[in-house]
């Protein structure tokens, strides 16, 4: 083999091992994300709060349709300071100063059976469709049929039924 080959032979190796390397920290952490179920209670409060802001902010009625919160609170990363009834509201460390917040991410579940592609969609500004349910119910804001996790029109946490395996 020359030098030339043995050279471009090294690299391709390095750069082999390097994408080994990210892709597994990246499956890693998917699947990380996966266990932790606070993750999708996380965002369907997060939803609750967005909800509630749109209305107050955007007046209009809640609760509002999701194409609204999607567009203008949710894929644009509008940021949000965050009171402390908020940050207590998110189970967030609560801070003296107050934080920023965008909401980008909270739509989806981690168990959404095509949650890779909707997040690479997100990510890249393309439309993709929401893991939750919308106003499933008259009393329910919005429910996630993979957690089986709801959060109803007055801010409360649910739990529907058992979660699927
Ligand atoms: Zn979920």
């Amino acid at each position: 083999m020359s030098n030339a080959m043995k050279v471009i032979g090294i690299g391709a190796l390095l750069f082999l091992v390097a994408f080994a390397i990210a892709t597994g920290r990246w499956w890693r952490d998917w699947q990380a994300q996966l266990k932790i179920e606070p993750a999708c209670s996380y965002n369907l409060k997060a939803l609750w709060v967005v909800a509630r802001l749109c209305s107050v902010k955007d007046k209009t009625p809640f609760p509002p349709p999701l194409p609204f919160i999607q567009r203008f609170w949710v894929d644009a990363g509008r940021e949000v300071l965050l009171t402390p009834d908020m940050q207590k509201f998110l189970d967030l460390p609560t801070v003296a100063e107050g934080i920023y917040m965008d909401f980008r991410g909270i739509l989806l579940c981690a168990r959404d059976p095509d949650y890779l592609l909707k997040m690479a969609k997100m990510e890249q500004g393309l439309p993709y469709e929401p893991s939750y349910r919308w106003l499933p119910d008259a009393r329910t804001l919005a429910e996630c049929p993979y957690c089986r996790l709801a959060i109803s029109l007055d801010g409360k946490l649910e739990r529907r039924g058992t979660a699927k395996p």
